[in-house]
């Protein structure tokens, strides 16, 4: 009998971080567990593991997504994204392709933008650990 096959992403990741990382969908906002963590440390792409933000740059915009305000330099790609009737700009992990959420330019400075992205794509790695 054949096994039930499931893709690589699917065995990997939970159902929640499936559907945000490969799938594209959007977190419920105030839903995530990152949101509110104020901790020194880096966030990771929760599909690869490659480090993406720093706490540093992180900032409560209100959103009720995890938000920051830079990236770490190359780790990130901005890919236009006409879907559901806006014009987003998707940010995307640079290793491993997987949507993390989309950028805009309403942030604080020294940037003016805003990362807005799912908690369930991200893995946080304490300072301290
Ligand atoms: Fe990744």
């Amino acid at each position: 009998m054949l096994k039930n096959k499931k893709n690589n992403w699917e065995q990997k990741l939970t159902p929640k971080q499936y559907k945000v990382l490969r799938k594209k969908e959007t977190e419920p906002p105030f839903s995530g567990k990152l949101l509110y963590n104020k901790k020194k440390g880096v966030y990771a792409c929760a599909g690869c593991g490659q480090k993406l933000f720093s706490s540093k740059t992180k900032f409560d915009s209100g959103s009720g997504w995890p938000s920051f305000f830079k990236a770490l330099k190359n780790k990130v790609v901005l890919k236009p994204d006409h879907s559901h009737g806006m014009e987003r700009t998707e940010v995307i992990c640079s290793n491993c392709g997987s949507h993390l959420g989309h950028l805009f330019p309403d942030g604080p400075q020294p940037t003016g933008q805003r990362y807005c992205i799912n908690s369930a794509a991200l893995k946080f790695k304490s300072k301290s650990k």
